[in-house]
């Protein structure tokens, strides 16, 4: 790669180049934004070091009344997978409770502070796992639209980091190349990461983006043959998005990597896709239904295989796959 020209600065007599000399001018930032900053910080601590967040989460299943190895927090990422596996989407679920909780926590302290919901550290765990309560989906969206319009910088960073992406190699790993062609070739809107109470769980989603009148989903999938079982799920994930965001219309693009081809759909948000898929994962999870074994093909490169209830037969003897 070549030299990266730099402009601005002076030659000297010596042939040397000088830098430009620093801007006299002061950046002066404004002493309430400077104490939310500072706020969000020390709260931000409060969730931190070891066990916190797992002391929190206990503490959180306590005050509503559910046991301590019961699902709570829920992503709609995972539970849009129940068209691939409904078992899957359940220990996946599992796995990621802890950071579906800290993306609930880290969005409820952000937003409130700096909507001034919060303005002193709270006195214990119980006044900290309630900061945000008041918040609504509107407030946020109008926070995180505001936030986008001032951070010109953050702006600027964006636009460089896709320029950078435009000139990256295509990753070889598999997982890596979806969200490196995601990166490549979604259409891009502003979106919100927010939670949503549904029954007895907090389901938490960022979806690729949203508009006034829609919630967008990108997808890729390696071959043609496997677009009906994408769409099933990308549907699935876009109607979560419509469900909970409030958006009457879903826009799903699937990259089909075999012939380079993006499908588009534009469609009105399915709510009983959305509730159907929420109840699947809610009823394995209760262990009121089991489900069906899906065919080996998906369970073989399934990282949950070793320990998958589905593949246990009586004996202690595990299913060949
Ligand atoms: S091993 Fe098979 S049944 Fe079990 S979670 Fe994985 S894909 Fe589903």
């Amino acid at each position: 790669m070549g030299a990266r020209k730099v402009r601005g600065g002076k030659r000297n007599k010596s042939g040397r180049t000088k830098s430009p000399a620093p801007s006299k001018k002061k950046v002066r930032v404004r002493p309430g934004l400077r104490r939310q900053v500072s706020l969000r910080l020390e709260i931000g601590r409060l969730i931190r070091g070891d066990g916190r967040l797992a002391h929190l989460l206990r503490l959180e299943k306590t005050r509503q009344g559910i046991g301590p190895d019961d699902l709570l927090f829920i992503g709609m990422h995972n539970v849009a997978q129940t068209n691939w596996c409904p078992m899957q989407a359940v220990l996946k679920s599992h796995q990621n409770e802890p950071e579906f909780f800290s993306a609930y926590l880290a969005d409820r302290i952000r937003h409130a502070v700096d909507a001034k919901l919060v303005t002193r550290l709270p006195k214990d765990d119980d006044e900290l796992l309630a900061i945000g309560n008041d918040l609504t989906l509107r407030m946020v969206e109008d926070l995180d639209r505001r936030r986008e319009a001032k951070e010109e910088r953050h702006q600027r960073a964006l636009r460089y980091s896709v320029e950078m992406v435009l000139a990256e190699p295509a990753p070889n790993d598999h997982k890596a190349q979806g969200s490196f062609l995601e990166r490549r070739h979604a259409e891009q809107y502003p979106t919100t990461r927010w939670n949503f109470e549904w029954q007895r769980y907090v389901v938490v989603g960022v979806p690729d983006g949203l508009t006034a009148d829609f919630a967008y989903e990108f997808k890729t999938t390696a071959k043609r043959h496997f677009l009906p079982e994408s769409q099933a799920s990308a549907f699935a994930q876009a109607d979560l998005y419509g469900y909970f965001f409030e958006r009457p219309t879903k826009r799903v693009q699937i990259l089909v990597r075999e012939d380079s081809v993006i499908e588009t759909w534009e469609e009105p948000v399915d709510r009983a896709n959305a509730e159907r898929v929420l109840r699947v994962v809610d009823s394995i999870q209760r262990k009121e239904v089991s489900p069906e074994l899906p065919p080996s093909w998906k369970c073989r490169p399934c990282e949950f295989k070793a320990h998958c209830p589905l593949l246990e037969m009586p004996g202690g003897w595990r299913r060949i796959i």
